[in-house]
């Protein structure tokens, strides 16, 4: 058996051909025909106005944040369970992240949002203001972890209530849409303010590095595009009106980028399609969950998390990851809270619990498009075997 990493890009389409043409035609930067065309693609995809292309999906954030009017000292509501690219470009506009808990989708606890809203702060003026700080909270954004919608139904409804703005992080769920309710046939990204995705290495497409960002208002759309090419006002005498980044997307990512919008569907249904081999296969191990997706949505299936009820062994999650490295298996836990760690201990963290307890217990296991079903029947039989060894009453 080969080893098995835990995700790697698939190139098996048009990659080479576009970047050939991209390097032959000499449009190799943040201009030529291949940013548009993905970005065309992207919004015909996700059916929304218009989609532009940026560096990451961390620069996608900050433009929003920019765009939304995040000034300093405003508080962003955040998740403490993710990864911390979410949460730092809310320190890149000065802003005072609050830290709110996950639930068993392992997104952000709608419950706990509208306590924290309710309980900790005060309408005046229209603003909603933070009791303890005096601060007044703007954005909220919402992370869907691995994949995996969150209850956007709930979270917009507190939203509304409160008059903030939402920014989804959509980084891990290109194509995961709602197929009931409220929001029946939208896309991951395409429900609240903004949405941002990435095009990094291992989410499920990829342009080496990249990313892209949406909005309900298309004018967001365009000021986010102008602010991602050092807002150019004009391109001739170097004009410029506003503070900008350099945030554009390149040509030659974007050649890549569209051959990979050509696979996303083939790549959702193989992801789609692994993760029910793994629920077969894992059925039986016994204290460990394969962690279900939202009810009404048709998720995109990025990640498999395994939550293991860890009193249940005399190993952790760290120790698994050693060992099943050692028998040629790559698995990764899941991300340190991001309210530990050093930038974030003096922020409010608002009632912490769930994601306590599920940052000790998720482990992630290999979920390439290309793991055959050898493979995926060798982790799963080698996940048991060594949680066996270890199991105690
Ligand atoms: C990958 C990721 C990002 C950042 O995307 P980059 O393209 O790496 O900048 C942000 N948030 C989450 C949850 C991610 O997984």
């Amino acid at each position: 058996m080969n080893f098995i990493p835990l995700s790697i890009p698939n190139f098996e389409g048009n990659e080479r051909k576009y970047v050939d043409d991209a390097i032959d035609q000499g449009w190799v930067s943040t201009g030529g025909a291949y940013i548009g065309e993905l970005e065309k693609k992207m919004a015909d995809f996700l059916r929304c106005e218009d989609v532009a292309a940026c560096q990451s999906g961390t620069s996608a954030i900050h433009l929003a944040l920019v765009d939304a009017g995040i000034q300093p000292g405003d508080v962003v509501i955040v998740p403490t369970l993710t990864f911390i690219a979410a949460v730092n470009p809310v320190k890149y506009q000065f802003a005072e992240p609050v830290f709110i808990d996950c639930d068993d989708s392992l997104c952000m606890d709608p419950q706990k949002l509208e306590a924290f809203c309710e309980n900790e702060c005060v309408c005046t003026d229209g603003k909603l203001i933070h009791q303890s700080t005096g601060k007044q909270v703007k954005a909220i954004i919402v992370v869907h972890v691995f994949g995996n919608m969150a209850d956007m139904e709930a979270i917009m409804r507190v939203a509304v209530q409160y008059g903030l703005k939402v920014i989804e992080d959509a980084t891990e769920a290109l194509g995961t849409k709602y197929v009931s309710g409220k929001y029946a046939d939208k896309y991951a990204g395409t429900i609240g303010d903004y949405g941002a995705f990435s095009f990094n290495g291992n989410k499920i497409i990829t342009t080496g590095g990249g990313g892209a960002v949406t909005a309900q208002d298309a004018e967001a759309v365009s000021h986010m595009r102008y602010l991602s090419t050092q807002s150019k006002d004009d391109p001739l005498f170097y004009v410029h009106n506003e503070i900008g980044y350099n945030y554009r997307m390149t040509n030659v990512q974007a050649a890549i980028g569209v051959a990979q919008m050509e696979e996303l569907p083939a790549f959702i249904e193989r992801k789609q399609r692994n993760f029910e081999l793994y629920k077969e296969e894992l059925a039986d191990c016994p204290y460990c969950d394969l962690l279900n997706f939202r009810e009404e949505t048709a998720p995109n299936k990025w990640f498999y998390s395994l939550v293991i009820d860890v009193d249940k062994f005399d190993i952790n999650v760290r120790e698994l990851i050693a060992i099943l490295h050692e028998k040629g298996i790559q698995t990764r836990a899941i991300w340190s809270l991001i309210h530990h760690q050093t930038p974030y201990e003096d922020c409010t963290a608002y009632q912490i619990e769930q994601a306590e307890r599920y940052s000790a217990a998720v482990l992630n296991i290999p979920c390439s498009t290309q793991i055959t079903e050898e493979e995926i029947r060798y982790v799963s039989a080698q996940i048991k075997e060594v949680l066996g060894e270890h199991f105690h009453e």
